[in-house]
């Protein structure tokens, strides 16, 4: 599981790093990023999933993307 951040949504409120700042951090510009790693912690999943529901302007999304094998 991984996710994704629509930077032209988010308004760089912070939430989503202070629930799961494992997997999303606010970059230099002031809006969240999505570490582009694969989540297999379910703790950590968890509460990546609780920022993805909790953000404002839903700019959360999983990232359905598939690796190349
Ligand atoms: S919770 Fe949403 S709006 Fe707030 S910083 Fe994270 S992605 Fe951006």
């Amino acid at each position: 599981m991984k996710f994704k951040v629509d930077e032209n949504a988010c308004i760089g409120c912070g939430a989503c790093q202070a629930i799961c700042d494992e997997i999303f951090e606010i970059s230099d510009d002031g809006y969240a990023t999505a570490k582009d790693v694969e989540i297999t912690d379910e703790e950590i999943k968890e509460r990546a999933i609780s920022a993805m529901e909790g953000c404002p302007t839903s700019a959360i999304s999983e990232n359905e993307e598939k690796e190349e094998s």
